[in-house]
């Protein structure tokens, strides 16, 4: 197990392996989509596959798979086949809008995946159609439906936007009721590609648990697991859990686990920072698996000690990124 220069440990890679996207989420990115990466600049399933293997070398042992949308990349399962097959690689979850996962439900869960995220606002049709400018609330539900009945662990993430979709905290937290998902609540973070300004958001963690708590003023505060995003709830009674996931207000930094690779291949040691190297370039001009851990080490060991330090660094660079080349 690694060790960053805060004495944290790291073992959580997440994974962007496409910046496309079948939806335009208006807190990702802009209506007319972004400058998508051509296909030399994105790191090809080989290239992943070795990286991984270095990755796990170095005491990576859970990947997360996202994007943009994972399932929009031809031959996704291929990739997560031999994934599965590293050694050292222990757990592989995996982030999808739901839009075009169900046929691959059944694959996902011989692969041995157990957990997914699910991106889902809003139960609303018209307000779906309004946050990610396409109709396909239809098809994220039949997604939602058949993973329960799969028996996957199901997380939904709710990312709650003020004067928007703050109407569906209320029904989207009812979901726990009957189904044995978590919700998550997460505070909009300043990474929407372009599409509009970005301010601190009025509706952070404590706002949220206001609301929840003005419905059910008996929800219980759970523990949280160790290095979990998420303040965990739950309502007496509940099949299911809620979690709020403070990420622009950024109260998890000091047990950050997780490291990212964006779909161009940078390295991102924290979310709000600019990329602190290049492993498309290091792979590409030769460099050997040993050599290329090395510079995973050293990146590992410089890690900004929070969100904020990162930010403030990443603003002096000057930068204005899309969730979809970081992966949430
Ligand atoms: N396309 C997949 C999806 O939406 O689930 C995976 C990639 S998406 C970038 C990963 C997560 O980031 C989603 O749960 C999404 O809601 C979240 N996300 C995107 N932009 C965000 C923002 N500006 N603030 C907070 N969360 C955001
Ligand atoms: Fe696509 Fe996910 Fe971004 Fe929405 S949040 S536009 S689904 S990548």
């Amino acid at each position: 197990m690694i060790f960053d220069n805060h004495n944290r440990p790291i073992n959580y890679l997440r994974l962007a392996v496409t910046d496309r996207c079948n939806l335009r989420c208006s807190y990702c990115m802009p209506e007319h989509g972004l400058d998508w990466l051509s296909r030399s600049a994105l790191l090809s399933y080989e290239e992943l596959l070795r990286l991984c293997h270095i990755f796990a070398g170095l005491g990576i042992d859970k990947v997360r798979i996202t994007g943009g949308e994972p399932f929009v990349r031809k031959d996704l399962i291929k990739f997560l086949d031999s994934l599965s097959n590293i050694e050292g690689i222990k757990q592989i979850n995996l982030t999808t809008n739901g839009v075009a996962s169900l046929p691959f439900i059944p694959r996902l869960k011989e692969l041995g995946i157990r957990s997914v995220n699910l991106s889902l606002d809003t139960l609303d049709r018209e307000r779906f159609f309004e946050i990610t400018r396409r109709d396909e609330l239809p098809a994220v539900l039949k997604t939602l439906d058949a993973l329960i009945e799969q028996q996957f662990h199901v997380k939904i993430n709710a990312v709650v936007l003020n004067g928007n979709n703050d109407a569906d905290i209320i029904p989207m937290a009812e979901l726990t009721k009957n189904l044995p998902v978590d919700v998550r609540f997460i505070e909009e973070m300043p990474f929407n590609g372009g599409d509009h300004e970005a301010t601190s958001p009025v509706w952070d963690h404590r706002k949220i648990l206001e609301q929840l708590q003005s419905s059910w003023p008996d929800i219980q505060k759970l523990t949280d697991p160790p290095n979990s995003t998420a303040f965990h709830y739950q309502i007496p009674g509940f099949k299911g859990k809620i979690g709020i996931i403070a990420a622009w207000t950024r109260s998890f930094c000091g047990s950050c686990n997780r490291i990212r690779l964006t779909p161009q291949g940078m390295l991102k040691t924290c979310l709000y920072d600019n990329g602190v190297l290049n492993i498309r370039d290091a792979i590409r001009s030769g460099n050997s698996n040993d050599q290329i851990a090395e510079k995973l080490m050293i990146a590992f060991r410089s890690r900004h000690e929070n969100g904020w330090e990162a930010e403030a660094a990443a603003k002096a660079e000057g930068s204005f990124e899309s969730m979809a080349m970081i992966g949430g």
